[in-house]
C-alpha cells in the first residue's frame, strides 16, 4: 500500500536514482523510489557476462565499497553491489512501478504511477527524475523493425552459434556485439550507415573490428542504409547505391537509445530543440518546473554518452544539500 503523500519521489532505481536516495537520506529525507523494472534495470539489460569499462571504485555510490574479483567489474557483480546498497542503506524502492505523468498544483506534485494492477496517484513536494535512457531504442523507422527475430538489446552471443546474424549500427554496442558473435561461432554481417567507425569506438576495440573485417572474418557493409526487414532478410542500399538482400537468422539492431523525452514534455519540462537537453539549474539540477529535478544520464539530453555512472553519481549531492 502506497502512502498518499511523500516528501520526495525519485523516478528510476538505476545507479543515479539510488545515489540520489542516499543523498536525501543523509539530509533526513526518506524518499520513495519508483522503478519501472527491477533495480538497476539498465544494467540488467546489459549483455550477459559483460564487463564494465570503469573500475569498481568509480561505480561506487554513497561511499559503499565495491570490490570486484577482477580489475573491472562484471554486470553480475554490479547487480549484486547495487542490491547490497539498497539493503544496507534501507532504501525504499517500489519496483515494477512506472511514473507515467506528474502535474504541479501549488506546492504539490501529483504523480501518476502504473503497476501491473493499474494506475494510482501519489502526491509529493519534490520529484527527482533519474529515468535514464535505456528504455527507448532509437528506431530506424523501417518496415519489419519489430519482427520477433529483430532484437534491440544484445543478450548473449551463445544464442547465435552457427547462425547468420546481421548487426546494425557502428558504435560501441554494435561493434562489440559483432566481435562477440563472431567469436561465438556466428556468421556476422555488420551494417552501418557511416563510412568509417566513429572516434567514440573504444580505442582497444577499433583495431580488433577493423582487422576482423580486413581478414573477412566479419562481413561489413559500411555506408549502407537499411531499407526494410523481412522474415529471414535485411534489405539494404549499399555504398554503391545498389539494393542488396542479406540473409539473417537473427538481427541485432543496436542503434542506440534515447531518454523518454515525451514524459519530460508531459511534465512541462522545457527541452532545447537541438539537443533535447532540459534547462536545469546547474547548481541544484532543478528544472524549469519548480520541485522537479533531473539527475544522471538524462541531464545530457540526446548525448547519452555524456553522463554515465562515473560522473553522474554525485548529482544527488547537488539536489539535497544539508
Ligand atoms: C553496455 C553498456 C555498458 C556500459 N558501461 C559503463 C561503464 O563501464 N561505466 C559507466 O560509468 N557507465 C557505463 N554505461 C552507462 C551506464 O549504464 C549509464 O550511464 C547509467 O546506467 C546511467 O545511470 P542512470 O541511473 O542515470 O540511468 P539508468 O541506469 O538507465 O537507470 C534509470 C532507471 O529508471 C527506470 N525508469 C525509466 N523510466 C522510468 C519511469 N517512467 N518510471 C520509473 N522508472 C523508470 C529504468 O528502468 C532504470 O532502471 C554502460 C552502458 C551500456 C549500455
Amino acid at each position: 500500500m502506497l502512502n498518499k503523500f511523500e516528501d520526495t519521489i525519485i523516478a528510476g532505481g538505476g545507479p543515479i536514482g539510488l545515489a540520489c536516495a542516499i543523498s536525501a537520506r543523509r539530509c533526513g529525507i526518506d524518499p520513495l523510489i519508483v522503478e519501472a523494472g527491477a533495480i538497476a534495470d539498465s544494467i540488467v539489460r546489459y549483455p550477459i557476462g559483460m564487463g564494465f569499462f570503469t573500475t569498481p571504485e568509480l561505480l561506487e555510490i554513497g561511499g559503499h565499497p565495491f570490490v570486484s574479483a577482477g580489475q573491472k567489474p562484471t554486470r553480475e557483480e554490479a547487480l549484486k553491489y547495487y542490491r547490497g546498497v539498497v539493503r544496507v542503506d534501507g532504501l525504499r524502492v517500489r519496483t515494477y512501478t512506472r511514473l507515467l505523468n506528474a502535474s504541479r498544483n501549488g506546492g504539490v506534485i501529483t504523480c501518476t504511477l502504473q503497476t501491473e494492477s493499474g494506475e494510482s496517484t501519489i502526491d509529493c513536494k519534490r520529484l527527482v527524475l533519474a529515468t535514464g535512457y535505456f528504455g527507448e531504442p532509437n528506431l530506424m523507422d523501417v518496415p519489419g523493425e519489430s519482427l520477433p527475430f529483430v532484437h534491440h538489446y544484445f543478450d548473449e552471443p551463445h544464442l547465435s552459434f552457427g547462425l547468420d546474424v546481421v548487426v546494425i549500427g557502428g558504435r560501441n554496442s554494435a561493434v562489440e556485439a559483432a566481435l562477440e558473435l563472431f567469436r561465438a561461432g556466428a556468421r556476422v554481417t555488420l551494417v552501418y550507415r557511416g563510412t568509417a567507425f566513429p572516434p567514440s569506438v573504444k580505442y582497444w576495440v577499433k583495431p580488433d573490428i577493423e582487422n576482423r573485417i580486413a581478414a573477412k572474418q566479419i562481413s561489413s557493409r559500411l555506408g549502407a542504409t537499411v531499407l526494410r526487414i523481412e522474415p529471414g532478410t535485411v534489405v539494404i542500399r549499399n555504398a554503391e547505391h545498389v539494393e542488396e538482400k542479406l540473409h539473417a537468422d537473427r538481427v541485432y539492431a543496436l542503434t542506440g537509445f534515447r531518454a523518454d523525452f515525451a514524459l519530460f514534455r508531459r511534465l512541462g519540462i522545457e527541452l532545447e530543440p537541438d539537443t533535447e537537453r532540459a534547462t536545469v539549474n546547474p547548481d541544484t539540477l532543478e528544472s524549469n518546473v519548480p520541485g522537479i529535478y533531473m539527475a544522471g544520464s538524462i541531464v545530457a539530453g540526446r548525448f547519452t554518452s555524456g553522463i554515465f555512472i562515473e560522473n553522474g553519481r554525485f548529482d544527488g549531492d547537488k539536489i539535497f544539500r544539508c
